[in-house]
């Protein structure tokens, strides 16, 4: 829907007819803010509350250490991985939820350089996220056996895949920009030159239909604080396609890995399947509630959330376009739908500030130094009049600089 004149009505119009209106107030959001910060932290579902309290005084204040059989506790990883699955496009028992985003990036990156022993490249985007380079740089280092991570712009990442790759690691959506690649093109040109593909899922889990087995993926990892509403610091995943699991050799061999953990065993032997990805203790509360945030994301029909994001990110560029030129604002997110996430990401030499007049009104959206405003557009709660609202705060706020106050340019920690 690429509308010149879309007005307040037509937005209204849009959420009279929209089928996933209903699963707003399956959130518990505040009333007065518009939150365009759920590619960072995902709102609180209102079934969360009572399973987490479920958790905590039925399965671990009454049933204690009995609960690890009882309710399961032991095979969580797996159990969520499998819902994860249904969101990635991969098979039951490829998928499991542990650790972070980034101890996921190190196992699986660790687990492809002894995949392709001889092969030296760790090939990556210039302003991938940092955590990926940083990890990266970390396996180089330790491992210490001239393994060189090479970095090359977005467009030219399947022209350099060479026999000497021995790993390709991409971001599908940058988490600057939002700026979507072509899983099935990276992951085809990774294959022909020999290389593992490992995709790295964050802001596309819950927000893009993504097709891991369909594309022929080898290895992925993503969040699950962020689209899929499973709360602060809650686990994240790591996907390895069924063909591969049995070849990893897991650089953290912990004891939940290991194919018998209550054999107390002396030797390290790897379970079989995705299992011998896991290393310690599974953080039960934390999958309890990413548990609950899966439930509610597996009753939407992701086509449905697709087309909505992509009305979202397209009326917000459009508004921005016609209400906000003049004030230096650049819009660095794709225009074409194929080539754009959820987010939308604004550019300005005052982004900082700007922003935090934003959230003073209500808008919730970050910071992402050096210069950009993100928006991130989560179709089960926004409403396509919430773009218009945005766009109105965004515009006023420009036009009266309204954000150059002192209070608006002190930085906090986490922006
Ligand atoms: C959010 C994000 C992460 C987060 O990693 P953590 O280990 O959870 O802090 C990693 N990679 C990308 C691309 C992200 O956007």
């Amino acid at each position: 829907m690429t509308d010149q004149f879309i007005s307040r009505e037509s937005l209204a119009a849009a959420d009279a007819a929209d089928p996933l209106a209903a699963f707003r107030d399956q959130f518990d959001l505040p009333e007065d803010i518009l939150y365009f910060d759920g590619n960072s932290l995902g709102p609180l579902p209102r079934a969360t509350p009572a399973r987490m309290e479920q958790a905590i005084r039925q399965e671990w204040g009454r049933g204690l250490i009995g609960s690890w059989n009882s309710h399961d506790w032991i095979n969580l990883p797996t159990r969520v991985g499998d819902k994860i699955a249904l969101c990635i496009g991969a098979a039951p028992g490829e998928v499991a939820a542990a650790d972070s985003t980034s101890v996921n990036l190190f196992k699986l990156l660790a687990a492809a350089l002894r995949l392709r022993p001889g092969r030296k490249t760790i090939l990556t985007e210039d302003g991938n996220f940092p955590t990926d380079l940083y990890v990266a740089q970390g396996v180089r280092d330790l491992l210490d056996d001239g393994i060189e991570l090479r970095q090359v712009p977005g467009d030219a990442i399947a022209a350099s895949v060479d026999d000497d790759v021995a790993v390709v690691m991409v971001t599908h959506v940058n988490y600057q920009t939002g700026a979507m690649h072509d899983m099935a093109t990276i992951t085809q040109a990774a294959h022909d030159a020999g290389a593992l593909m490992l995709w790295d899922l964050a802001h596309s889990a819950g927000a893009v239909p993504v097709a891991l087995n369909l594309v022929d993926a080898d290895l992925a990892v993503g969040c699950g604080y962020k689209f899929l509403n499973g709360g602060p610091g809650a686990p994240a995943f790591l996907y390895v396609a069924a063909r591969l699991q049995n070849d990893i050799t897991p650089p953290l061999s912990g004891w939940m890995g290991h194919e018998a953990p209550f054999e107390f065993d002396d030797v390290y032997r790897p379970a079989l399947g995705i299992t011998r990805n896991l290393c310690g203790t599974p953080p039960v509360l934390g999958l309890t509630a990413l548990d609950s945030g899966l439930n509610l994301f597996l009753t939407a029909d992701i086509m449905e959330i697709r087309r909505k994001s992509l009305a979202l990110t397209d009326q917000f560029m459009t508004l921005v376009g016609n209400r906000c030129a003049g004030h230096g604002i650049v819009i660095a997110t794709p225009r074409a739908d194929t080539r754009r996430g959820s987010q939308v990401s604004l550019r300005h030499e005052n982004a900082y500030p700007i922003m935090q007049a934003l959230i003073a009104r209500g808008v919730i959206g970050d910071f992402r130094a050096p210069n950009i405003l993100r928006f991130g557009m989560a179709p089960l709660y926004l409403r396509h009049m919430d773009i218009w609202d945005a766009v109105e705060h965004l515009r006023d706020i420009l036009e009266n600089r309204a954000w150059d106050q002192p209070e608006f340019h002190t930085r906090a920690a986490v922006t």
